[in-house]
């Protein structure tokens, strides 16, 4: 596994990787594939599993770490973020990345950009809502390195299902020849989404933040009674479980049709409905979510 920290080396050795796959199956018709999972990094078993996903569905894996400052709003944790290169290089290699791109702040944004993807409406409520700017940074972001990296395929956590509904809107709208593969999300054992925000959590706060997994469980329950407990009525059992944990701190819980984030009149309305939930404990905002498919 190769580290690359510029994009000219990046689109060099990613070209090298598919000639040789090439000149190895003795046929130039022959299309390697190249599979691409972006992160910030101090990456846990969630990222590991779409690294691993990437590597089986693909020739080639790329791994970018990037913690990308256009994402960031001025008061959140862009230089608090936690880091560590050299631990997820070799977790990345680990699980079978052939190379990690890791470039720094001047050589992806050498200048300040004076153009923004910037995804509409579906960008206007829960992070979006709570976190703005966010999503044009993140979009934006993707954009370039879909555009350095070139992959075939790209893996995205559905923990962060409205980043996957942006990404999968932009790569429509703009007609970028990559398939976006949502993978799952990746539990500790007591339920807790994993996240690279989790070693923020002082002891009290993590053991409280298990209420964000009960909550979606006990919303997934109740949301299956065919009696039918409205959206309204939902949201309120949801806030209520969570408000049971005294450092919690509700940013929002929302229940919308998925990827269009419109309201739900119903919860057995066809199709998907994400509720998705922020939460507060102490400075740290942990997210999660679950998606439930209607016929
Ligand atoms: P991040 O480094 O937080 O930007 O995450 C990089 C990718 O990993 C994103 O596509 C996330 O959605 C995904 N991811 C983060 N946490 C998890 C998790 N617990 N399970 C699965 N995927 C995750």
């Amino acid at each position: 596994m190769q580290a690359l920290t510029t994009i000219a080396a990046l689109r060099e050795a990613v070209q090298a990787a598919k000639r040789a796959k090439r000149r190895a199956a003795a046929s130039d018709a022959y299309e390697p594939t190249v599979g691409f999972m972006p992160t910030l990094g101090y990456m846990h078993a969630g990222h590991v599993s779409l690294i691993e996903r990437a590597r089986q569905e693909n020739d080639i894996v790329v791994v970018s770490i990037f913690v990308n400052p256009l994402q960031f709003g001025a008061n959140e944790d862009f230089d608090k973020y936690p880091r560590d290169n050299e631990r997820d290089t070799r977790l990345a290699k680990e699980a079978g990345a052939d190379f990690v791109f890791i470039p720094s702040v001047d050589e992806m944004y050498p200048a300040p950009t004076k153009t923004i993807v910037s995804v509409q409406d579906i960008t206007d409520v829960l992070c979006g809502a709570s976190r703005p700017g966010h999503f044009d940074g993140v979009a934006t972001v993707v954009a370039k390195l879909f555009n350095i990296v070139l992959p075939d395929k790209a893996y995205f956590g559905m923990k962060d299902a409205q980043q996957v509904a942006v990404i999968e809107q932009f790569t429509a709208d703009l007609n970028l020849p990559v398939t976006i593969v949502p993978c799952p999300t990746f539990r500790e054992p007591d339920g807790l989404a994993m996240s690279s925000r989790n070693v923020y959590l002082n002891a009290d706060e993590r053991r409280q933040a298990t209420v964000l997994n009960e909550a979606l469980r006990l919303a997934e329950s109740l949301s299956a009674d065919p009696e039918g407990i409205t959206p309204g009525q939902l949201r309120e059992r949801i806030m209520e479980h969570i408000q049971t944990a005294p450092l919690a701190v509700i940013d929002y819980v929302e229940i919308k049709a998925y990827p269009s984030m419109e309201e739900v009149s119903s919860l057995q309305d066809s199709g998907r409905i994400l509720i998705a939930l922020a939460v507060k404990f102490g400075k740290t905002r942990l997210i999660d979510n679950t998606l439930l498919h209607r016929g």
